[in-house]
């Protein structure tokens, strides 16, 4: 997959994606991200790539001509139309599931603004979709399309060692994750729930289960509202909504 990302803060992209998975992913060639610099776009000699609100107001507006030009590039070096992303606060909300979608694309570009936002005529002529990474506003887009750049990379096929990587975590199923231990069995007086060390592998999905669904009642039971619970699900958590999570057992246990 490639994704090519328009900001005015290349450099700061650039360096993000060159770390850690992400960088990997692109050293084994199944993924490739590249950051393009709006500003190499503008035709004015001043470089200048905002100016004031027409009838007045707050702040600078992205001018439209760097971003039109910068993606027409864009268009051309990838050699097809990508399905341009404006990050912004007045987009919907990014979700795991648009997320797995989006990854699914083999181009996509994703327009960072910046100031009080761009020239609204770009939004009209190019862009194909608005994202917003919550209800609050930033100064830039550059972190919003970090963090989507980065959900969507890591479900792209051989970024991750194994999909079970990323389909095993809060919100793929529609649950939060079941709380996670590593050695040793006990720290500072607290041990790890008995369950995860039988090696009972039926009965340590079933408690993982049982958490997820107690943990997201607990959290978050706007999601519980959305999942498809069994009878069984209704069953336990009926029995142990009160209980705190790790401490509700399965009865096999
Ligand atoms: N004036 C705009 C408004 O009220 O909708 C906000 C502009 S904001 C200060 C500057 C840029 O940051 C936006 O153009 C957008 O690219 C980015 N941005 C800010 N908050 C964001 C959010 N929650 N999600 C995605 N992008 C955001």
């Amino acid at each position: 997959m490639r994704i090519d990302i328009l900001t005015l803060f290349d450099e700061m992209c650039d360096r993000v994606f060159s770390e850690s998975i992400l960088g990997r992913a692109q050293k084994k060639g199944v993924l490739t991200v590249k950051c393009h610099q709006i500003r190499d776009y503008t035709t004015n000699r001043q470089n200048q790539v905002d100016d004031y609100p027409y009838g007045g107001g707050q702040g600078m507006i992205l001018n439209a001509q760097p971003v039109a030009d910068c993606f027409r590039a864009v268009c051309e070096e990838v050699g097809c139309r990508p399905h341009l992303i404006y990050m912004s606060p007045q987009g919907k909300t990014l979700t795991q599931q648009r997320a797995l979608e989006l990854s699914k694309m083999d181009n996509l570009c994703v327009l960072c603004g910046h100031y009080e936002g761009i020239d609204e005529r770009i939004i009209d002529a190019f862009v194909d979709e608005q994202i917003s990474i919550g209800d609050y506003v930033l100064t830039g887009g550059e972190l919003p399309a970090l963090v989507l750049v980065d959900c969507i990379s890591r479900m792209v096929p051989g970024v991750l060692s194994e999909d079970a990587c990323f389909e095993d975590e809060s919100h793929f199923s529609g649950l939060l994750e079941y709380p996670q231990y590593t050695r040793p069995a006990v720290w500072e007086g607290r041990e790890v729930p008995d369950v995860l060390l039988t090696g009972h592998h039926a009965n340590i999905q079933k408690w993982r289960h049982e958490q997820s669904l107690l943990r997201t009642a607990k959290h978050r039971p706007d999601m519980l509202e959305r999942y498809d619970l069994t009878a069984k699900d209704r069953a336990f958590l009926e029995q142990n909504a009160e209980k705190d999570e790790t401490a509700a057992e399965s009865d096999e246990n």
